[in-house]
């Protein structure tokens, strides 16, 4: 029997992808910038919304630290962030020696708690500092609560920076996740729904910041025929060739996300039969998950003693990853000095959660092999 590795989620060409590499090859557009970089970005502002400005850079994690300036954040300041989330939307906050605020997630979206973060918003200003900015984030393509989450940051005007990495092609009430914050970001890594190999990009309101954004990303050189500085610069640009992937893979964007909701209602159907296990899905129809990863909590009091872990290592024996839930920010050695606020639901998300494997590319018969490992492990 073919045993070889099922990933939790791997790069998924569409096929034109090549066309444009060779492109930029053939015209020497061999650098981080050129047609590719200018199509890939119209491609996005398009499937985005037209409104909206958007900027090819080389990760999303650089998306996040070019925001947090662009927001203004110093030295010193501080930045609340949801605890539940990859070490990336965080790490930027510790680049500019501001100060991480982390907040609890809340039991449906398993994203940043409106609660949790208005009591921290109120504690914070009463101890003399009101937070710059706030970073939400889509986990494993589920919109947070954005009418709820909006209105505190209006209320407090406090701008939101919207880690949307996981969650392009994901929207709330027909809204693409990305467009909401003051800032938005994406990202392109290997893994996730497409793909430019490594890249990311940032997304803005209006053509000012994007200018900004794009000058920074470069260096920051002024307007002088010799190299002149003004300003700390970065090298942050998305390459033609990256983006010349970008380009091919937005053909095959929607189909993509049509092939991870199927797998999603693939393992709904499958737990829908299986006491114990909570699946994550939205919680009502205004909510549209791309369902980048499809993602499960399993309680060991009524899954007869099993365990996520075990559930886990059942996969592994045959070479299937799986991953278990982001580890939240506040426990990690890193950053568990910095002030938390929350009831332990991201903990316990955490120590029961596992994600599954939810490519768009798997076969049916890697999904009768994920099958069989479910069928021996809960029946
Ligand atoms: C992947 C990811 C990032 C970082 O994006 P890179 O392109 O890998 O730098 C940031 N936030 C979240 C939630 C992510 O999943």
């Amino acid at each position: 029997m073919n045993n070889s590795k099922i990933w939790l989620s791997s790069p998924h060409m569409g096929g034109t992808e090549e066309k444009y590499v060779k492109e930029a090859f053939d015209t020497n557009w061999v650098a981080p910038l050129g047609p590719n970089v200018n199509g890939f970005e119209n491609d996005l502002k398009e499937y985005l919304n037209e409104e909206v400005h958007v900027g090819a850079l080389s990760s999303g994690t650089a998306a996040i630290h070019l925001g947090l300036i662009l927001l203004g954040v110093q030295a010193g300041d501080e930045v609340i962030c949801q605890s539940m989330t990859f070490s990336a939307s965080a790490n930027p906050i510790m680049y500019l020696g501001a100060t991480p605020i982390f907040i609890d997630s809340e039991p449906d979206t398993w994203n940043i708690c409106p609660n949790a973060l208005e009591k921290a918003i109120v504690e914070r200003i009463s101890k003399g500092k009101k937070p710059k900015a706030i970073i939400g984030v889509h986990l494993y393509g589920m919109p947070y609560n954005i009418e709820e989450i909006n209105k505190i940051t209006n209320k407090y005007s406090i701008p939101i920076l919207e880690d949307s990495a996981e969650a392009l092609g994901s929207s709330y009430k027909n809204q693409k996740c990305g467009t909401f914050g003051e800032i938005g970001i994406l990202s392109f890594n290997g893994n996730k729904i497409i793909t430019t190999s490594g890249g990311g990009a940032i997304v803005m309101k209006n053509k000012e910041v994007k200018d900004q954004a794009v000058f920074l990303s470069t260096q920051a050189r002024d307007n002088t025929p010799h190299y002149q500085h003004s300003h700390v610069g970065y090298n942050y640009r998305m390459s033609n060739i990256c983006a010349g992937i970008g380009r091919g893979q937005m053909e095959v964007l929607d189909e993509h996300i049509q092939l991870r909701r199927n797998m999603h209602e693939f393992y709904v159907d499958y737990f829908k039969e299986i006491e114990g296990v909570n699946i994550l899905i939205e919680p009502n129809s205004d909510y549209f998950s791309n369902h980048w990863l499809s993602a499960i909590v399993i309680d060991p009091q009524k899954a007869n003693g099993k365990t996520r872990e075990d559930l886990r290592l059942a996969f592994e024996n045959e070479n299937i990853e799986s991953r278990p839930l982001w580890k939240p920010m506040h426990l990690q050695p890193i950053f568990q000095e910095f002030p938390y606020y929350g009831n332990k639901v991201a903990e316990t998300l955490f120590e029961n959660g596992l994600c599954l494997p939810s490519g768009s590319n798997l076969t049916d018969e890697e999904k009768n092999r994920i099958k069989e490992v479910l069928n021996n492990f809960f029946k």
